[in-house]
């Protein structure tokens, strides 16, 4: 595994979405265990049980997220580049892409990112959020962290609407409370102190569906070994188990559960016929 040398990105975007992140992930936790959770179960064996499995949560969530910010996916992670010099004598080379923004020979399957200004090995996309691509070298903490972030989100959202429709209905049920929460413009007109609630519900809604979405939609790529830009969809396809571990490796249970467990991935050569991206 390599790490990149910069992990800060050049585009302004990126760095907000990830300053966002890494704000928004302490404060749910912080907020789901100090107001939602004590309040409606006390302290007692319960909240603690839930502080544990929460902490297990954003465990998996921010390793899992470091590991897609800090690895290298780019075509220099790996010693086989070939340099346009060589491309004009060694006849096998023709195989591979040139790229003319790197000025290198780059295997098939990697594409050239505009804002990482590198070629990424089995580029998948950029992730904004995490100011980096998502490639081969990264793919499985990606997924990984999609899906706990999903677990985290989904878990807190059940919880959040007990809390804010039961338990303390009475603060907010009202019939402008959907239009506070989607329009926050109407926080202005029927003020009060407890929408805060609903703008972190809210915020903990959309993270619920957005990855949820997410998770589904990458997940059916993972499972025909395609990724995001490619043209042909089936191109790659080497049957279920293999393309999965293509992604997540050889121990890709252990993946799921622990960020930091090895899990290899299988050395695959890529028909370059196939090597087409969609756009
Ligand atoms: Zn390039
Ligand atoms: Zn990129």
């Amino acid at each position: 595994m390599k790490f990149r040398k910069s992990i800060i990105s050049n585009s302004k975007q990126d760095i907000a979405c990830s300053l966002f992140l890494f704000f928004i992930i302490p404060t749910v936790f912080y907020y789901e265990i100090q107001h939602v959770l004590a309040e409606i179960h006390g302290y007692n064996y319960i909240l603690y049980t839930h502080i544990i499995l929460g902490c297990y949560l954003v465990f998996n969530i921010v390793v899992n997220l470091m590991h897609i910010i800090l690895i290298d996916t780019s075509v220099f992670s790996t010693n086989e580049l070939m340099t346009t010099s060589r491309f004009k004598t060694d006849p096998t080379a023709k195989d591979w892409n040139l790229c003319d923004k790197c000025e290198l020979i780059v295997p098939p399957r990697s594409w050239h990112c505009d804002v990482c200004n590198v070629c990424i090995l089995k580029r998948d996309h950029h992730c904004m959020f995490a100011g980096n691509c998502v490639g081969l070298n990264n793919n499985r903490y990606f997924m990984i962290f999609l899906l706990h972030f999903f677990i985290g989100a989904t878990y807190s959202f059940f919880y959040n609407s007990y809390y804010i429709w039961i338990y303390r209905g009475t603060s907010f049920i009202a019939w402008f409370t959907p239009f506070k929460m989607f329009f926050p413009m109407f926080m202005m007109f029927f003020r009060s102190n407890n929408d805060w609630h609903l703008f972190l519900y809210m915020l903990i809604m959309i993270g619920s569906i957005f990855t949820g979405v997410l998770l589904v939609y990458h997940m059916k790529l993972i499972v025909k070994n395609a990724t995001t830009h490619e043209k042909n969809k089936g191109a790659y396809d080497l049957g279920r188990a293999q393309n999965l571990k293509i992604v997540f490796g050889d121990r890709w249970l252990w993946s799921i559960f622990w960020p930091f467990a090895e899990s290899t991935l299988p050395e695959v050569y890529w028909n370059p016929a196939e090597s087409q991206k969609s756009r």
